[in-house]
């Protein structure tokens, strides 16, 4: 079956690890390089980056020499999908970082913090799936998850364009890579970007999104 990693340095891991190996695939807890690379390559076939706090996520990626095997495995064609934090890490841009904050810069949006309040309690929700979203769900369908301390993405760049909203704002995006993804159907492209939390819910259309996304 194929490897997934997860970043598991802090946030919410276990939930996506479950949600994987329901889904059939290798769940593999991310914490050092050594991870994630090997001689030959990378070791895992996708990536999630999950939920937490994304400038303690961010610190720490930094602080074990990881953000760079990360943005490079990602760069060199890993498909990877975040999720709330994870989407922050992802993010060419952060409008309002925590002192010294950085993000990977690996999805062509903008990304506001903590954009819908500060639900301490989860805030489940059906969100709205554009006509050419995610494999597997009707298009213009909704996807559930929980909203928890979300990010919003206030824009969306030309390498990116957005698959998810709720109330006219954008909660999830993906990457453009060329003519194929832009003309092309219902799938992700290699990075995708979503503000709450399907692995939450139960909800298991974009991870197997990103399972479909896997060279094979
Ligand atoms: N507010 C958090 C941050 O800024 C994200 C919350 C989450 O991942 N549930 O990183």
């Amino acid at each position: 079956p194929a490897a997934v990693g997860v970043l598991a340095l802090q946030g919410g891991v276990a939930e996506h690890l479950r949600l994987i190996e329901g889904l059939g695939a290798r769940a593999v807890p991310v914490r050092r390089e050594r991870d994630l690379t090997g001689p030959d390559g990378p070791r895992v076939d996708a990536i999630v980056l999950p939920g937490g706090e994304s400038s303690t996520q961010d610190r720490l990626l930094r602080l074990l020499d990881l953000a760079e095997p990360l943005r490079g495995a990602v760069a060199d064609g890993v498909p990877a999908l975040g999720t709330c934090a994870g989407l922050i890490l992802l993010a060419r841009e952060v409008l309002d970082p925590a002192p010294g904050q950085r993000s990977l810069d690996l999805l062509d949006v903008s990304v506001r913090r903590n954009a819908f309040g500060a639900q301490l309690v989860s805030h489940e929700a059906e969100f709205e799936v554009g006509p050419s979203g995610i494999d597997g769900t009707e298009p213009g369908g909704t996807v559930r998850g929980a909203l928890i301390r979300a990010p919003e993405i206030v824009s969306v760049g030309s390498g990116a364009r957005a698959i998810v909203r709720r109330d006219g704002r954008v909660l999830g995006a993906t990457s453009i890579e060329g003519d194929a993804d832009v003309a092309g159907h219902a799938s992700l492209g290699r990075v995708t970007g979503i503000a709450f939390h399907p692995e939450l819910s139960g909800e298991p259309a974009i991870h197997r999104a990103l399972l479909s996304r896997i060279p094979r």
